[in-house]
């Protein structure tokens, strides 16, 4: 059995946020969301939230150090220590440099990264799906460009990292919820990371 130390990419829209909680609730280990973290820190006027709310807002990346730092601090809390999920984090090489510093220190590198293969113009269609829904206030046309263009030339090339390490499972992000949650199982199990107890249609809907 391997541990669940992971990583889900994939562009915005992918549906990786979903995926990753699903996942990380049947192999019983922390999804661990940056995106979600800098969300609730701005919905909390946190002094992290008003130093990231406009950044995120124009659809740039936060900084390495800061982010990195609250990653750090995250897996370096008790549920983190049997495995975790990480999403929207590393995002650029300089974030897998930090990532890998830390992981190594601690002699436990990621064991699978699972990509979300989703084409650009499906990304979009969702996306816009999304502000639709949820009005998210990074949603709008000009950020959502300017978050897959960076997706595409700074977060796509991590992936050439990870894929020399062989720890990475292109899977295709077309499909229902629950197809596409199979083939993140059905990948995990082939690397001897069981998350099939929990298979597609009985786990819960997120
Ligand atoms: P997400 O929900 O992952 O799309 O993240 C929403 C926003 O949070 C991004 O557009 C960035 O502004 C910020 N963010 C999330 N994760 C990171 C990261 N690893 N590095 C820098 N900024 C991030």
């Amino acid at each position: 059995m391997t541990a669940a130390r992971l990583l889900i990419i994939g562009p915005q829209g992918s549906g990786k946020g979903t995926q990753g909680v699903r996942i990380a609730e049947a192999l019983g280990i922390p999804a661990i969301s940056t995106g979600d973290v800098f969300r609730a820190n701005v919905a909390g006027g946190t002094p992290l939230g008003l130093k990231v709310k406009a950044i995120i807002e124009a659809g740039d990346l936060v900084p390495d150090e800061l982010t990195s730092e609250i990653v750090r601090d995250r897996l370096t809390q008790d549920d983190a220590g049997v495995g975790f999920l990480l999403d929207g984090y590393p995002r650029n090489l300089g974030q897998v440099g930090d990532l890998d510093t830390f992981l190594d220190a601690r002699d436990q590198p990621l064991t699978a990264v699972i990509e979300l293969a989703v084409p650009r113009e499906e990304s979009i269609r969702r996306l816009s799906l999304r502000a639709a829904e949820q009005g998210r206030s990074d949603d709008n046309a000009e950020s959502i460009a300017k978050r897959l263009s960076i997706y595409e030339s700074e977060t796509a090339p991590i992936l050439d990292v990870y894929r020399e390490r062989g720890i990475v499972d292109e899977v295709d992000g077309v499909g229902s919820l629950d197809d596409v949650y199979a083939r993140i199982v059905a990948a995990l199990d082939a690397r001897g990371i069981a998350a099939s107890d929990a298979s597609a249609s009985s786990a819960p809907s997120v």
